[in-house]
């Protein structure tokens, strides 16, 4: 297996950060010994997270100052695609709930929130800080609501004012983590009467597991990440106070359209899994795949030749991917984000480039289910259907980028229905961007 050193310039990472991924590496192997059972029964790694919650990682994106280790969005990503070397159900549902608390984090400190914004979301982020690092409590977040384009709509979930707080109607399809995370993080719009919902009216609540009116429903027995649960969650007048409230409303649509990366953050499970059928290759064809009779295949050249495209990929994948995350953050420039699309869309193609390429070097004993491969590969095709940043709407938007000025963005064709919603369009900070 192979270890951060692999790929990294050890020396440019943080010890403490070093220490987190040692951490994984040494939790590993018990997350990949288990994964084969939650993928069989499509259930959920729950002890995974108790291994996980033991050592910390809960608070990994929370400020120091609340007890967490206040880790960079770089720093995650890192963790994330180690974690998901052994378990990429675990290294997704992980990312729900880090991105939870990393919102949070990062909005907070964007500049362009008045200092009245700013007053009114400090005891709400403290108060979920709080939850996760005294409770251990995990949180999801299902923002998803099927559809057809909902991307480029107001949340159709919807939050109405009433005595003493709001009542949440509404619908979440694929909400990982549905019924294992202690609060689910609950993108809405709030209405008011005679008025079409506005983006601009976007807050996020955090209701409870068992809050009155909370259901999950449906079945789950997709194709691949089976391990994260990722039910309907049907909201009926669930009702919410104050002390819900995540994010006030107007911060999200201020900060979010200038912290561009923040949406590229399921790449990281998608390296690692990517990492992990590349590493499961070497061991393969060494003969040292532990219960596999250890037959050496290294001697054919065309064994040694595909683990050379397969490393030459890899490692194309890891370098950008590297650089963009330690680009992260608010107000990026323009080539900055169109490296993130260029990262996303390369992670999430390259996976399932790099697993497939993985089941024909190693041969037709290596899919057979009792080994993971076939998991990985299965795990590998969800990347790139992931909205907002999907593999089709990366091209898109790199293409536009690429060829149109940022004053002319707003009038490039294939903005049909609000299809650019998600797309950077520079440093204004307002709402034009959330159309
Ligand atoms: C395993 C798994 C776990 C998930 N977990 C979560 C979660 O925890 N939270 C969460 O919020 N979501 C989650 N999702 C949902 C995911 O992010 C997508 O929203 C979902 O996969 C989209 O499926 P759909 O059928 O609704 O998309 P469709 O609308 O059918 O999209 C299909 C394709 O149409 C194109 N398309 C769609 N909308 C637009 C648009 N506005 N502009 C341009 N092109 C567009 C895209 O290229 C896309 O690939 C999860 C999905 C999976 C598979």
């Amino acid at each position: 297996m192979s270890t951060p050193a692999d790929y990294y310039d050890l020396s440019r990472i943080r010890p403490e950060v070093l220490a987190a991924l040692d951490k994984i590496n040494e939790m590993g192997p018990a997350f990949a010994a288990r994964a084969k059972g939650v993928d069989d029964d499509a259930s959920f790694p729950t002890e995974n997270y108790k291994d996980l919650a033991d050592a910390g990682f809960l608070g990994l994106s929370i400020p120091t100052e609340f007890g967490g280790w206040g880790f960079s969005m770089g720093e995650y990503a890192m963790v994330g695609a180690e974690i998901a070397k052994y378990c990429g159900a675990t290294a997704l549902t992980f990312n729900m709930h880090n991105s939870s608390m990393a919102w949070s984090r990062f909005m907070y400190d964007m500049p362009n929130l008045t200092p009245e914004e700013k007053a009114e979301f400090a005891p709400l982020r403290a108060r979920q800080f709080t939850r996760a690092m005294k409770e251990r409590a995990i949180f999801s977040q299902p923002i998803s609501e099927g559809g057809q384009n909902w991307t480029s709509k107001p949340n159709q979930t919807q939050a109405r004012a009433v005595d003493g707080g709001w009542k949440i109607n509404g619908f979440k399809k694929f909400a990982s983590l549905a019924g294992y995370c202690d609060y689910y993080t609950i993108v809405c719009t709030e209405v008011f009467e005679g008025m079409e919902p506005r983006h601009e009216d976007t807050k996020l609540f955090v209701v409870h597991k068992d809050a009155p009116g909370l259901m999950v429903k449906g079945d789950w027995d997709p194709l691949g990440m089976r391990g994260t649960n990722s039910r309907d969650l049907i909201l009926k007048d669930v009702f919410v106070t104050k002390d819900d409230l995540l994010m006030p409303r107007g911060i999200f649509g201020k900060t979010l359209p200038n912290w561009p990366h923040m949406m590229a953050t399921l790449s990281p499970t998608y390296m690692g899994v990517a990492q992990g059928a590349y590493d499961f290759t070497v061991a393969y064809l060494q003969g040292k795949i532990p219960g596999q009779p250890p037959i050496d295949r290294r001697m054919y050249a065309t064994k040694r030749v595909a683990v050379s495209k397969m490393y030459a990929r890899l490692a194309n994948m890891r370098a950008l991917w590297t650089q963009a995350f330690s680009e992260c953050k608010g107000f990026p420039s323009k080539g900055e984000v169109m490296r993130m699309y260029a990262a996303q869309y390369n992670v999430m193609e390259g996976v399932q480039e790099i697993t497939a390429m993985a089941i024909r070097t190693c041969g037709g004993q290596s899919m057979l289910r009792s080994l993971p491969l076939e998991r990985m590969y299965r795990d590998s095709r969800c990347g790139a259907l992931m909205l907002p940043y999907t593999s089709e709407i990366m091209e898109d938007y790199i293409g536009v980028l690429a060829l149109y000025e940022m004053d002319e963005l707003d009038h490039a064709p294939g903005d049909e229905g609000g299809a650019r919603n998600s797309l950077w369009r520079g440093d204004s900070g307002q709402l034009r961007m959330l159309r």
